[in-house]
């Protein structure tokens, strides 16, 4: 069950400069679901790798970050859906706030199911792979389509239980955009929103 109850539970609004969601001015207005992956300077630095499915951002944070290597496998672990709103978000979550520290929009972009190439040309591009139900089963692949990430990607649930205690894998697939010397999480640090780094978000926007 996809919702943001969990997500609004654990924020003061009051308080923290992320967007409450729900107010509609970021619903379903892209023809492709989206993806986006946010560096978050938190108590642990982290990544946190997000999919739009029915309404909302499925998320995980990747401690490492993304691969472009196919024999690189990402410990990523599953944390509450977020608003579709969350994926414009860049800022500095203050202290004493739930996920205190600062976020960069590290890469975004759209994303379509690997296998559906030709489906989606003959659909349209309005298709959303169904992805909900592969999450469901604990094992999806999709196509990235982003400034930094590019081709297919696989998430894998590697242990089972309640959501936020799972362990799922994110692993880059064998396909014509992998590449095992790229590294773009040291290389690649700005932010495709602002250009900045996270340390220079950081100093522009800390306390
Ligand atoms: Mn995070």
């Amino acid at each position: 069950m996809n919702d943001t109850r969990d997500y609004g539970a654990k924020r003061d609004f009051r308080d923290t400069p992320e967007p409450r969601g729900g107010e509609g001015a970021e619903s379903r207005s892209h023809d492709r679901p989206r993806f986006v992956v946010q560096e978050h300077d938190a108590s642990s630095h982290h990544f946190d790798f997000r999919l739009e499915v029915d309404g909302v951002l499925r998320s995980w944070a990747v401690p490492k970050g993304p691969s472009t290597d196919p024999r690189e496998k990402r410990l990523a672990l599953p944390t509450e859906d977020h608003p579709l709103e969350y994926a414009d978000f860049e800022g500095v979550i203050p202290k004493d706030e739930y996920g205190a520290g600062a976020v960069i929009i590290w890469d975004r972009g759209s994303y379509r199911s690997p296998a559906g190439d030709v489906e989606d040309e003959n659909e349209g591009a309005g298709e959303a792979p169904d992805i909900a139900a592969a999450l469901d089963d604990g094992h999806a692949t999709v196509w990235l389509d982003g400034e930094k990430l590019r081709g297919g990607y696989a998430l894998t649930r590697i242990t089972g239980g309640e959501r936020e205690g799972q362990r799922w894998l994110l692993v880059k697939m064998d396909d014509e955009k992998a590449d095992a010397r790229r590294n773009p999480v040291s290389t690649e640090p700005r932010s495709v929103k602002s250009g900045k780094t996270l340390e220079e978000l950081e100093q522009d926007e800390g306390g």
